[in-house]
C-alpha cells in the first residue's frame, strides 16, 4: 500500500475519532445538564417550546446566502442564546433535541450520525456558554443591563467552541496549519457572531416585554432580511453569470475559457492526469449566412450552443464560444482517443440534429470539424495548447470537413500534403517569371530548398518551418514588377535603376497582402534585404529587429545569389561563397545563424567529395 493512502486513512481515522469524542462528550454533557422536567411544562411552556422551535427550523430554512462563494450563515443561534438568556439551559436543550430530531427526520439524506455529530456540538456550546453565563452572575430572565460583559463573554465562548471544534475537525481531516483554519473560519464568520450576539439580545427584550408577539416581529425581520440577501446573491450570480457567458450561445465565453484551460494545465502538470482539448469549426458556415442571413445565422449558434451545452454537461466537459463559429470543449481526464470517441459522438448526433435550412450545407446536414490536441509536458502554455488544437482543426478541413483529427496522429505525409498544396500555389505565381526573369524563377526554388534544409537544422516546429519555408520561396515575388529591361540588363546598373530593383520589397509585400493565405509571408518578402548592422533596405532595421528566421533567409538568400550566375556578377564557388559569408558576419548577417549555415554547408561539401560507400570495394 503507497504512503499517501496509508496517510490518508489514518487523517480519516483521527477525524473519526474526534467526532465519536464530541458525540461522547455532547451527549454526556446534555443528559447531565437536561432535567427531563418535560411532564412538569406548564401549558405555558410548550406553546414557548414550540414557538421558540418554529423559530429555529425557520431561520435553519431561511440561511443568509453571502457571496462570493455563497456560504449560508444559518441565525438559529440568536434563539438558543436567547432561550438561555431567559428561560435557562434545561429549556434550551429541550428545544434543540427536538429540532435536531426533526431536522433528522426531515433531511434523511443526511446520515444520522453527523446529525448526531451536530447535536453534540450544540449541545457542548449550549451547556459551556451557560457554564460561563453562571459563572460571571448571569441570570435567567429579562436582560440586565449591568451584566453586559456576561452576555458578551457567553457568546464568546459559544462560538469559541463552535470554530474550535468545527476547525480542529477540518485540521484532522485536510491537515495544514491548524492556526491558519482557525484565521479562516474567525475571518469568515466574525461578522456573523456579532450580529447573533445582538439579535440574541434584541430578541430576548422582545420576548420579555412582548412575549409571542416580540418572537413573531423577530422572525418576520429574520426571514425578511434572509429573503433580501438570497436576492443579493441572486443579483451576483447573475451578474457573475453575465461576466463568464456568450450571450448568444449561452456557452461559456472566450476569456472563462481561457482561465479554465490555464487552471486545468496546471492540475495535469502536478498531478499527470490527462486533459484534452477540442476546437471545433462550423463547416461552410458562410454558406447558410450567404443563403439566409446573419439573424437567422445567429440563430443556428444559438441552436448549436444549446446542443453542445446539453451534452457537455453531463459528460462533465466544458463548452466555450472560442468566438465567431468556433467552439472549444475541455476535456480533463479524457485521453487523446476518448477525447476523439466523444467528439465523433458528437459530430455524428449534430449531423442527425434537423435546424432549418441545414440542406443547403454541402453535406445536407450540420456539421462541424474538429482538431483535438492532448496536454503534454512540453506544452509550456495555453497558447501552445490552442495552437496545437488549432493546427489539428485545419487539417480535420483539409480532409473534407465533417471531421475529427488527433494533432500529430496523420502521417507526417499528410503534413507534407498540405505544405505541398501551398507550394503549388505559390509556384503558380512565380511561374509568370518562367517569360519575364526564368533566373528568378530558379532562384526562388533553391533558395525554398535551402530553407528545407535549414528548418531541419533549426528543428523548426511545424508553423515557423511552413512559414519559413512558403517565405523563401515567394521572398521575391516582387520582382515581378521590375521592368523587363533591367530585370535582364547585363552591364551594371544604374543608381537609378537599382533603386527600382531595391523596391521589389514593397511591390512584393504589396502582392502578399492582396491574398489572405501569403498575409503571414509578409516579413520574409519585406525584410530580406535588411542587414545585421542596421545598414539594409527598406527600414534599416537592427539586430533582433529583423526577426531571427528573415535573418536566416538573408543568409541563404545571399548564398544562393552569390554562387549561381547572375546577370551583374561573376559566380563563386561554394568555398568561396563561404569565405564571403565569413567575411560580412556580424555586419551583413547575424554572426550565429551565418556559422550554423556555413557548418552545414561544410559537412555538405564534404559528403559530396567523398566517394560513396558502396562502390568502392
Ligand atoms: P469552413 O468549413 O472552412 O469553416 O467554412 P466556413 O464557411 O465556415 O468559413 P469560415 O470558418 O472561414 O467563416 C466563418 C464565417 O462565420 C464567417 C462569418 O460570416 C460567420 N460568423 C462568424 N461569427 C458569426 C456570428 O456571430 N453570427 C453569424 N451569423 N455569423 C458569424
Ligand atoms: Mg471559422
Ligand atoms: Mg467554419
Amino acid at each position: 500500500m503507497s504512503k499517501l493512502s496509508f496517510s490518508h486513512i489514518s487523517k480519516l481515522k483521527s477525524s473519526h475519532l474526534l467526532a465519536i469524542f464530541i458525540t461522547l462528550v455532547g451527549v454526556s454533557v446534555f443528559l447531565y445538564n437536561h432535567h427531563w422536567d418535560f411532564v412538569n411544562y406548564s401549558m405555558m411552556d410548550w406553546i414557548w417550546i414550540y414557538a421558540m422551535l418554529g423559530a429555529c427550523l425557520l431561520l435553519e430554512y431561511y440561511t443568509f446566502q453571502l457571496p462570493p462563494e455563497g456560504n449560508k450563515q444559518s441565525m438559529d443561534s440568536s434563539v438558543y442564546l436567547a432561550s438561555l438568556f431567559v428561560y435557562g439551559t434545561s429549556f434550551t436543550l429541550s428545544i434543540l433535541l427536538l429540532s435536531s430530531i426533526i431536522s433528522a427526520v426531515y433531511e434523511r439524506r443526511v446520515s444520522w450520525w453527523k446529525h448526531l455529530v451536530n447535536f453534540s456540538i450544540y449541545s457542548m456550546m449550549i451547556t459551556g456558554s451557560a457554564f460561563i453565563f453562571e459563572t460571571l452572575g448571569g441570570h435567567e430572565g429579562p436582560i440586565e443591563n449591568a451584566n453586559i460583559l456576561a452576555y458578551v463573554i457567553t457568546l464568546t465562548v459559544y462560538f469559541a467552541i463552535n470554530v474550535g471544534l468545527v476547525g480542529f475537525y477540518y485540521y484532522l481531516l485536510y491537515k495544514g496549519s491548524l492556526i491558519e483554519i482557525l484565521n479562516g473560519f474567525l475571518k469568515d464568520t466574525l461578522l456573523v457572531y456579532l450580529s447573533t450576539l445582538i439579535l440574541s439580545l434584541v430578541l430576548s427584550i422582545l420576548i420579555m416585554y412582548n412575549g409571542i408577539f416580540g418572537l413573531a416581529l423577530f422572525i418576520g425581520l429574520s426571514t425578511m432580511l434572509s429573503y433580501s440577501f438570497k436576492q443579493l446573491f441572486t443579483m451576483y450570480n447573475e451578474i457573475q453569470e453575465k461576466a463568464i457567458k456568450d450571450q448568444r450561445t449561452g456557452l461559456f465565453n472566450h476569456s472563462y475559457f481561457e482561465n479554465l484551460l490555464d487552471a486545468e494545465m496546471k492540475k495535469s502538470k502536478t498531478s499527470g492526469t490527462a486533459l484534452s482539448l477540442a476546437m471545433i469549426d462550423i463547416d461552410d458556415f458562410k454558406k447558410y449566412n450567404d443563403q439566409f442571413g446573419h439573424l437567422k445565422g445567429d440563430l443556428l449558434l444559438g441552436f448549436l450552443g444549446d446542443f453542445l451545452k446539453n451534452e457537455c454537461e453531463p459528460a462533465e466537459v466544458t463548452a466555450s464560444r472560442f468566438g465567431g463559429e468556433e467552439f472549444t470543449i475541455l476535456m480533463p481526464g479524457f485521453d487523446e482517443n476518448k477525447a476523439q470517441h466523444f467528439m465523433n459522438r458528437l459530430r455524428k448526433k449534430l449531423n442527425d440534429s434537423y435546424f432549418e435550412g441545414v440542406e443547403i450545407f454541402p453535406a445536407g446536414c450540420l456539421s462541424f470539424s474538429a482538431g483535438i490536441a492532448s496536454y503534454r509536458d512540453d506544452i509550456h502554455d495555453k497558447a501552445q495548447m490552442v495552437d496545437l488544437a488549432d493546427q489539428a482543426l485545419y487539417y480535420a478541413k483539409k480532409q473534407g470537413k465533417n471531421t475529427v483529427h488527433i494533432y500529430g496522429s496523420g502521417s507526417s505525409k499528410e503534413y507534407e500534403i498540405d505544405f505541398a498544396e501551398d507550394v503549388r500555389d505559390i509556384e503558380q505565381q512565380l511561374k509568370l517569371f518562367l517569360y519575364k526573369d526564368v533566373d528568378t524563377f530558379k532562384h526562388s526554388k533553391r533558395v525554398f530548398r535551402y530553407a528545407v534544409e535549414m528548418s531541419e537544422v533549426l528543428q523548426l516546429e511545424s508553423t515557423e518551418r511552413r512559414t519559413f519555408v512558403l517565405g523563401a520561396l515567394i521572398h521575391d515575388i516582387g520582382k515581378l514588377e521590375i521592368p523587363w529591361g533591367i530585370l535582364n540588363k547585363k552591364d551594371k546598373l544604374t543608381p537609378d535603376e537599382w533603386e527600382t530593383v531595391k523596391r521589389h520589397v514593397s511591390w512584393g509585400k504589396r502582392i502578399a497582402e492582396t491574398n489572405e493565405k501569403f498575409k503571414e509571408l509578409v516579413p520574409y518578402i519585406e525584410l530580406h534585404h535588411e542587414r545585421y548592422d542596421g545598414g539594409g533596405y527598406p527600414h534599416g532595421f537592427k539586430g533582433t529587429q529583423i526577426p531571427k528566421l528573415c535573418r536566416m533567409l538573408t543568409v541563404i538568400d545571399s548564398f544562393d545569389a552569390m554562387t549561381t550566375e547572375r546577370p551583374y556578377q561573376n559566380t563563386k564557388t561554394y568555398e568561396e561563397g563561404i569565405a564571403e559569408l565569413r567575411r560580412c558576419s556580424g555586419t551583413q548577417f547575424d554572426p550565429e545563424l551565418v556559422e550554423i549555415f556555413i557548418r552545414y554547408m561544410e559537412q555538405r561539401i564534404r559528403e559530396q567529395q567523398q566517394p560513396a560507400a558502396g562502390f568502392e570495394s
